[in-house]
């Protein structure tokens, strides 16, 4: 479960989250709506501690992010203690972001060598068997820039996965993809969310949300102005900003 409770962030004096707070149960699919600058971007960064926030808390699976508590204070917690609890929280982000050094392999086996320190052979295995999952298998020897756009952001979840994250989080995952690859991502997303992967997706793929969100939000300003099943925000908006904004989308 993720639940984020009243949570605010500025960067100086401007307040990009005016405290936020949600909860998307485990295996999950909360699909996050907004306009361009509305904090969605943000919210994600703050999930995994990308971002600190100023006020407010992020809990992932019971456990606090970033802090520790005792009492009603809250410590910071070491980086590396940040970084064993990013560990758990999958990423994925719009430009893909693999390493352009390494194979497909080695980009998804590279975190559970690194951060677990496991033996070769069996992150290898392990890597062939998300790449199978994504429809990738054939690609592992292949370096990320023979990929086609969709093939790249696919070897990005697996990479996502292989952790075993509690959550994935993706942001605009499909919007630098030519609208002909759009689809066997949201494809491969679909069987995340069929096979119980608890998910917060930025996207404005309304059709995607429609038929996969069992939440959907939609963000303004730095607030959630509305929250719902897809039936409900999408269909039946209650608040005007909510349908100006579905009908430039839709
Ligand atoms: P988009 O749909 O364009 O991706 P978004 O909803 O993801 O927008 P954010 O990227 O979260 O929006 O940005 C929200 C606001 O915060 C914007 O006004 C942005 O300029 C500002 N912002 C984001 N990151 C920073 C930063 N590191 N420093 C200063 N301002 C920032
Ligand atoms: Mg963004």
């Amino acid at each position: 479960m993720v639940e984020l409770t009243d949570v605010r962030k500025s960067f100086g004096s401007l307040e990009v989250l005016r405290g936020v707070s949600l909860r998307v149960r485990q295996g999950e699919v909360a699909v996050i709506l907004g306009p361009s600058g509305s904090g969605k971007s943000t919210l994600l960064r703050t999930i995994n501690h990308l971002e600190k926030v100023q006020t407010g808390t992020v809990e992932v699976d019971g456990e606090l992010l970033g802090y520790r508590r005792s009492g009603d204070r809250l410590h910071e917690l070491p980086e590396r203690e940040v970084l064993r609890q990013r560990t758990r929280i999958g990423f994925v982000f719009q430009n893909f972001n693999l390493f352009p050094h390494l194979t497909v392999r080695e980009n998804v086996a590279e975190a559970p060598r690194s951060a677990q320190r496991r033996p070769r052979a069996e992150v290898d295995a392990l890597a062939d068997r998300l790449l199978d999952r994504v429809g990738l298998a054939e690609k592992a020897d292949a370096y990320p820039r023979t990929l086609s756009g969709g093939q790249q952001q696919r070897v990005a979840i697996a990479r996502a996965l292989a952790l075993e994250p509690k959550v994935v989080l993706f942001d605009e995952p499909t919007s630098a993809l030519d609208p002909e690859l759009v689809g066997e991502v949201l494809e491969v997303m679909k069987d995340l969310a069929r096979s119980g992967t608890t998910m917060l997706v930025v996207t404005h793929e309304i059709g995607f949300a429609r038929e996969v969100a069992d939440t959907v939000v939609f963000m303004d300003e730095g607030l959630i102005v509305e929250q719902g099943p897809p039936s409900q925000v999408l269909d039946h908006p209650r608040h005007e900003r909510t349908r100006a904004f579905l009908s430039k989308v839709l």
